[in-house]
């Protein structure tokens, strides 16, 4: 009798701990990717083509990005015109848009741009915030537990506020563009100064540190906190300095580039997702470098059609091979010559 209760009692322990392994486990899917950023309705124009209107922001295109490697959260508002057809577009990818705010009678944020022969170089002729001038982001459990957290270009104090509520994240990163550097720098320099890594554009990270050489500009900064910078540099790739040196890769060569938009948030993407798909592993130089691979695969494709257009029909065996690509054409070995002095 004593005996059978003790075996029952051994059972019942078993299913506890079995029931918290699992729990364990589903957290730790559900802990994945949280990012905050605009979500936005873009007019694009480009030697190529133009957009009159299309579903874009920071946050769309790294949340259809990361989707690949984990669950993404996305926090932010949208307003009236933000439809059943948008959320579906996130939903489709099973991004989790419960934290997506529906401001009604608010309009969602919308940005025009234009692109020139030289696709590195772009003009925004139009910006408007809508819901976003008033927002003040509250994240549910799932979205604040995330481990890896991205504050996608949008409003530097926004970003502060959502990375103070992200209290177990293991890695968080931050892209900003010029429009913020030149309205609210003071805001923006201090919420770099609460993330491990920052992501920006070339061009603007000069402009953001006032130093014209890339090595000089992310000592710069690293005095301001994060340990990982990392230099989106448009059609001739990304260069990262981490506490542990120097790594670059070259973008995909791609015969026609449609529409540069978004490029850097699904760069983002996919290093984020890469790094949420690898969880309790030591952030070293090695996994944030393997990370850079999958970034600049994501960001390849997504510049081949106008906004998010060539994600959705994205494949992840076509991901594998991009990156497979991306390995053989960057690695050589040495081969010893005689040097004339
Ligand atoms: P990227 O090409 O990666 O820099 O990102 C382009 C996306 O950023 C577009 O889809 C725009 O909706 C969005 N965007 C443009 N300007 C801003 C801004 N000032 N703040 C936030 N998002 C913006």
């Amino acid at each position: 009798m004593g005996t059978a209760r003790a075996r029952a009692g051994a059972g019942a322990a078993e299913a506890i701990q079995a029931a918290a392994v699992s729990r364990v486990a589903t957290l730790a899917r559900l802990m994945s990717v949280t990012v905050v950023g605009s979500i936005a309705f873009d007019a694009v124009s480009t030697p190529l083509g133009s957009r009159e209107r299309m579903l874009g922001g920071s946050a769309v295109h790294f949340a259809l990005a990361a989707s690949f490697f984990d669950v993404v959260h996305v926090v932010g508002p949208v307003g009236d015109d933000f439809g059943q057809d948008e959320y579906a577009v996130l939903r489709g990818r099973n991004v989790d848009t419960s934290d997506v705010e529906h401001v009604a009678g608010g309009k969602t944020f919308f940005w025009r741009g234009e692109y020139g022969w030289d696709l590195n170089e772009r003009q925004t002729l139009d910006t408007q915030l809508g819901v976003f001038a008033d927002f003040e982001p509250k994240l549910s459990e799932a979205s604040s537990a995330a481990d890896v957290v991205f504050l996608g270009n949008i409003q530097p104090d926004l970003q502060s506020r959502v990375r103070e509520q992200c209290t177990r994240a293991r890695f968080v990163a931050l892209d900003s563009m010029n429009y913020w550097i030149e309205t609210a720098r003071d805001s923006l320099i201090e919420a770099i100064g609460g993330v491990d890594c920052l992501m920006l554009n070339d061009a603007e990270l000069r402009e953001l540190t006032r130093e014209p050489n890339f090595v000089r500009a992310a000592s710069q900064v690293r005095d301001w906190g994060p340990r990982v910078v990392l230099a989106k540099q448009g059609q001739y790739g990304a260069l990262m300095i981490s506490h542990e040196g120097f790594f670059a890769l070259p973008a995909y060569p791609l015969e026609t580039v449609v529409d540069p938009t978004g490029a850097g948030d699904c760069f983002a993407g996919g290093f984020m997702g890469f790094l949420a798909a690898h969880p309790g592993e030591e952030l070293d130089h090695e996994l944030l470098s393997q990370a850079m691979a999958y970034g600049t695969a994501l960001a390849s494709f997504n510049v081949e059609e106008f906004g998010v257009e060539r994600v959705l029909r994205l494949t992840s065996e076509e991901i594998a091979d991009r990156v497979a690509d991306l390995r053989r054409m960057t690695h050589f070995v040495e081969r010893p010559v005689e040097l004339r002095r």
